[in-house]
């Protein structure tokens, strides 16, 4: 008699961890393992928590119990078995949310996914193989042969070149606006589908006011898109102002440690669905490891911003009385002209500034080769400082009319704002300019 209880607990508890294993598989993030679920303390819901708590718990399954470890694994795997052929034709059929291969989806890919929606107060997210990814198959799950965009000018030079030398081959026209939004009206018409903006930009730190192109983009019936890479969603959510989509370069501030390429849409769910379609079919899809390095990037997301914005204030103050500098642009001072915008959009006026130098290109050359605590690399939102000149950089091959637009000098020097400290980093700036 004891044996037969014993064999049917055993049953049991095999049957439980079958339905549990079916279940995980089919959760998003959700994997559950019945030892935690003994003593499943539900957490707070998750969008009550603050940013910096929701960057270390959100998305994350629950970790209450015995045995649970505390980080997810990376579930380095290709592709997900089925129960049975039914289970794969309900798949097939869109009836079941199972994995099936991590081009489509990845247990840890869809932990950061989570974390990021949270983030930036999205229903949902996917993260791409780079931020180029992220924005190109946002824009081409929404254009068509025919249609409008309009953008700012003002936007990454990666962002500009593939408006300004791929979209329009594929029959997509682009107009562009300055960051102010003036000429907005003249620019749209019954053929466009979507706005984009970047705020603040890259390089010149020109904010666009995000209340009023999303009002804009609503009255118009666009689907709005705002690259948040330079203030990460710790210091400005864009779907709270009412943009319909968030892209970023995770490359940057997000993962934060200069040591992966990777990119996020995130948004309302059936827009992200979208952009999982295209990621489907042309294949921009994050690998498990990076999307691992990732998350434990972004749990130290609030702290590193939080150092790096006062850091860069520093910079800013000491550059803006400096006798070579000929202007600083950094959304804290009280000298940007969108300072008072900043206030009231932004948390934090972030990590990134730039400057441009009297002297014009010599000047500047002679600047980054002087740094010895700067490195000179293009990228940013690391945790090193890092000098770039943006006209051999992210906006090379622009004509001189195209660099005016984006307000690039000769002379401007971008600069990313590192965790070292302060005082360092300023003798080696007056060391550099001499
Ligand atoms: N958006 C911004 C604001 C960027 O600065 C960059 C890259 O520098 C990108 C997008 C493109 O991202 P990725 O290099 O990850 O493709």
């Amino acid at each position: 008699m004891k044996a037969l209880v014993k064999g049917r607990a055993g049953e049991a508890q095999r049957s439980e961890k079958a339905a549990l294993e079916r279940c995980r598989r089919r959760q998003i993030g959700g994997c559950r393992r019945g030892r935690a679920s003994q003593n499943n303390r539900p957490m707070k819901n998750q969008t009550n928590l603050r940013p910096q708590t929701r960057a270390i718990h959100a998305g994350e399954p629950p970790r209450h119990g015995v045995d649970v470890p505390v980080n997810p694994g990376i579930v380095r795997s290709s592709t997900f078995t089925f129960a049975s052929s039914r289970e794969i034709q309900r798949w097939a059929e869109g009836k079941s949310k199972a994995y099936i291969y991590s081009r489509y989806g990845n247990p840890t890919l869809t932990v950061v996914e989570k974390k990021i929606a949270a983030l930036e107060g999205a229903e949902a997210a996917i993260v791409t193989s780079a931020g180029m990814a992220a924005i190109s198959h946002s824009l081409l799950s929404l254009l068509s042969s025919g249609d409008e965009l309009i953008s700012t000018a003002e936007v990454y030079g990666g962002t500009y070149r593939l408006m300004r030398d791929v979209l329009p081959r594929l029959g997509i026209v682009v107009r562009h606006v300055d960051s102010s939004l003036a000429g907005l009206e003249d620019a749209v018409s019954a053929k466009t589908r979507c706005l984009y903006v970047e705020s603040p930009t890259n390089p010149t730190l020109h904010l666009v006011d995000l209340r009023k192109a999303a009002g804009f983009a609503k009255k118009h019936k666009l689907v709005s898109i705002a690259d948040n890479t330079f203030a990460t969603p710790m210091l400005q959510n864009p779907v709270a102002f009412g943009f319909d989509m968030v892209v970023h370069s995770v490359t940057k501030g997000l993962a934060g440690h200069s040591d992966l390429v990777g990119g996020v849409a995130a948004g309302q769910a059936e827009l992200v669905a979208r952009v999982r379609e295209m990621v489907i079919e042309l294949g921009g899809c994050m690998d498990p490891e990076v999307a691992f390095l990732l998350t434990r990037g972004i749990k130290t997301l609030g702290v590193r911003i939080e150092r790096q914005s006062e850091n860069a204030m520093r910079v800013a103050k000491f550059l803006e009385k400096h006798r070579k500098v000929e202007r600083v642009h950094y959304p804290g001072l009280r000298s940007h002209p969108d300072h008072q915008l900043a206030k009231n959009q932004m948390r934090g006026f972030g990590s990134m500034l730039a400057f441009d130098l009297k002297g014009g290109l010599p000047a500047a050359r002679k600047f980054c080769d002087r740094v010895k605590l700067f490195l000179l690399a293009v990228s940013l939102g690391g945790v090193e400082s890092l000098v770039v000149l943006p006209i051999f950089s992210s906006h090379y091959r622009m004509s001189e009319q195209e660099l005016r637009r984006a307000g690039v000098k000769p002379g401007t020097v971008r600069v990313s704002i590192g965790l070292e400290d302060a005082a360092d980093l300023i003798e080696d700036l007056r060391q550099a300019l001499g």
